[in-house]
């Protein structure tokens, strides 16, 4: 069949790369007669010089040949013609030749049939650097559609018909983007005019396929790229339609972008290993559009942190972010605008520190830079915030209580005290903790139950629509003893 080509190919030295595993399980296939090839992704990691994610072998053996060869497998695909084969170096997809008829609902082939032909098995691939393969013995790869050559003009291009391949499988159009993100390619110009034909197709796609794809976009090293292709396929509309509307959003005269532009930047300022920190680095200011105000001349964007951790919170929500992630990303954004000066003093830095949460503190901070990298003026001082992070550093060190579990005394010497349980045990505790955070030396049993019987007897314990008692005046509420 194919195109053969020996550019950029060295066999013997490409052979090294390949983990044994999958040389055992294409040699034990091709031991009992079948065909073994290398395929998709990890063929065109490897000879781009990537490390694989993950490693695919597509053979001709239907799956209970492929069984009969192996002690264990896992058949977690089987009914698409995928098992799981584990070896002492990890667990590989050995998949059976298969074509894909029609796809109706745009998301799945409607039938699988295995084949004999490799060729036809490329054929349903996505695209041309994804549709090549190698038998790791050959001096050539099977390169029907020209992927190799496409992998050295960088670029990526639909396998047959572009519109064909978009309304096959709306994921595609997301794909595309993903791995020019991800590669730095460009899209071959028909397959990019396609995506924009098709990218309405994107709505039938679950949103978590859609999130995985914009995850992998956000852990490039450049997730701009990716984004400003989403915008201009006409996919971030369906995707984040409230960040599509922070284009045109002008600022005030601290930056030099408008909202869009500026969000895309601080993304990629942003640490690339670390996805909670993009994320809300792309989705900080989400709230700007709506709370924006002109004063003077300038605009202001009155509380836009908190309305905006709430807008990224339901985003996040409808995307199915787990709710670890979520919670971590909108409390980010919901603290993105701390203001920090060196002259505070340590009770300020551990007051922080327990608002914001110690573990936050590092996050936070990259945050704020990446922001600060984002606004596009070097106008930013960054040591301040490097400043911070070595005082927080301090304080950790010192072991203080920033919360209410740090105290030295508990729920159970309150009630001791006759505080009875509910919610005045929480109030007075959190009370003893504004007066730890204020000085830590007060953290000790003694002090603190010292503390808390003149808190009782001030009854900072009882409920606020309750007159207190050792309060002279009859009128409590909106005055609440013992909060400072
Ligand atoms: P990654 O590096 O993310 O693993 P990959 O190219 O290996 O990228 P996978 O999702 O692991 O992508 O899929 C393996 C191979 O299966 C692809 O290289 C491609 O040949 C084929 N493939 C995957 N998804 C599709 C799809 N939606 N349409 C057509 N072919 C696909
Ligand atoms: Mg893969």
């Amino acid at each position: 069949m194919s195109t053969k080509s020996d550019r950029q190919f060295d066999p013997a030295s490409l052979r090294r790369c390949v983990p044994r595993g999958a040389l055992q399980i294409v040699e034990r296939i091709a031991g009992a007669g079948g065909q073994a090839f290398l395929v998709g992704g990890c063929l065109r990691d490897l000879l781009l010089g990537r490390s694989p994610k993950d490693w695919d072998i597509a053979t001709d053996l239907t799956p209970e040949q492929v069984r009969s060869l192996f002690r264990r497998v896992h058949e977690v695909g089987a009914a698409f013609g995928t098992l799981l084969v584990p070896r002492r170096d990890g667990i590989y997809e050995v998949t059976t030749f298969r074509t894909e008829s029609t796809y109706s609902d745009g998301r799945h082939p409607d039938e699988v049939t295995y084949t004999h032909r490799l060729e036809e098995d490329l054929q349903r691939r996505d695209f041309t650097i994804n549709a090549m393969a190698w038998d790791l013995r050959g001096e050539r790869i099977e390169d029907p559609f020209g992927g190799i050559e496409d992998l050295s003009r960088r670029q990526i291009r639909a396998v047959g018909n572009p519109g064909e391949r978009f309304r096959e499988d709306a994921l595609r159009l997301l794909r595309a983007v993903r791995f020019a993100t991800q590669l730095g390619f460009h899209i071959e110009k028909e397959t990019w005019e396609a995506v924009g034909v098709a990218s309405e197709g994107l709505k039938r796609i679950s949103a978590e396929r859609i999130r995985e794809e914009l995850n992998l976009i956000m852990l490039a090293p450049k997730p701009s790229t990716g984004l400003l292709l989403l915008q201009a396929a006409g996919l971030l509309r369906i995707i984040l339609p409230e960040l599509e509307a922070c284009r045109g959003v002008k600022q005030n005269r601290f930056h030099a972008y408008d909202v869009f532009t500026h969000s895309l930047l601080a993304a990629d300022a942003a640490p690339q290993n670390n996805l909670v920190i993009r994320m809300a680095a792309l989705l900080h200011d989400i709230a700007k559009p709506e709370t924006r105000e002109e004063r003077h001349g300038d605009f202001t964007f009155y509380a836009h942190q908190v309305l905006g951790a709430r807008k990224a919170h339901r985003i996040l929500r409808r995307l199915r972010y787990p709710n670890e992630e979520r919670e971590r990303i909108t409390h980010l954004i919901y603290h993105h605008m701390f203001y920090y000066e060196p002259k505070w003093t340590d009770s300020a830095v551990r007051r922080f520190a327990h608002t914001v949460g110690l573990e936050n503190i590092p996050d936070l901070i990259h945050l704020r830079l990446a922001d600060m990298i984002g606004n596009g003026r070097k106008s930013g001082d960054t040591s301040p915030l490097q400043a911070l992070l070595r005082r927080v550093d301090e304080v950790i060190a010192k072991d203080t209580a920033l919360s209410v579990k740090d105290l030295a005394i508990g729920g159970h010497e309150l009630m001791d005290l006759g505080v009875p349980k509910g919610p005045g045990i929480g109030q007075i505790l959190r009370a003893l903790l504004e007066k730890v955070l204020d000085d830590p030396e007060v953290n000790t049993g003694e002090a603190l139950l010292e503390e808390a019987r003149a808190m009782i007897a001030a009854g900072v314990h009882l409920p606020l629509d309750r007159p207190a008692r050792g309060f002279t005046h009859t009128e409590t509420a909106g005055d609440e003893p013992g909060r400072s």
